[in-house]
């Protein structure tokens, strides 16, 4: 049987009540197969970066897993389409953002899954959420680096 493995999931919606539906997200990531949510960040509110529509609501994840990477971000994406998430074109407002972040200690390049995040470095909603759940994964001089970037607490971890 596969190891366990720790995930760390980025979380983001910024249409409806985007807080209910990264509230819902946290819950489902609980219920996918062989995988166990084991933490959560508070919920953080972002403005759009390279992106149209409201502010975000975003937050971190971690789960403990015995999914493969891909399989794991299949699930995700299925769990994307179960909030009814349409695509019409890059970048444009969704429902439920899910980003596979970091897996274990893997480094993944193939042409559907990067791992680490290639963009989680440069974005204080993820940094910043992700380092109440795991200080250890987020540098000081990366937390620096997005400190102006318009991201504040909304509601503490639960
Ligand atoms: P987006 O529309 O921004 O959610 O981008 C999703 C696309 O990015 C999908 O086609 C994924 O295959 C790809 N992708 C590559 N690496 C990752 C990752 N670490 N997490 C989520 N999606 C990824």
């Amino acid at each position: 049987m596969r190891d366990v493995v720790t995930a760390y999931i980025g979380i983001g919606a910024n249409l409806g009540d985007a807080a209910a539906q990264v509230r819902a997200a946290l819950q489902w990531l609980d219920e996918l197969p062989q995988t166990r949510r084991i933490a959560a960040s508070g919920l953080w509110r972002s403005a759009p970066v390279d992106a149209d529509g409201p502010h975000y609501c975003n937050a971190v994840a971690a789960v403990s897993t015995r999914l493969s990477a891909p399989a794991l971000l299949q699930a995700l994406h299925a769990l994307e389409a179960r909030a009814g998430r349409e695509r019409p074109y890059r970048n444009a407002p969704r429902t439920l953002d899910l980003d596979l972040l970091l897996y274990g200690s893997a480094r993944i390049q193939s042409p559907r899954l990067i791992v680490p995040h290639p963009r989680m470095e440069q974005r204080a909603f993820v940094l910043m959420p992700l380092a109440q759940i795991a200080p250890e994964r987020v540098t000081i001089s990366a937390l620096q680096a997005v400190a102006g970037q318009d991201v504040e607490p909304m509601a503490p971890p639960v």
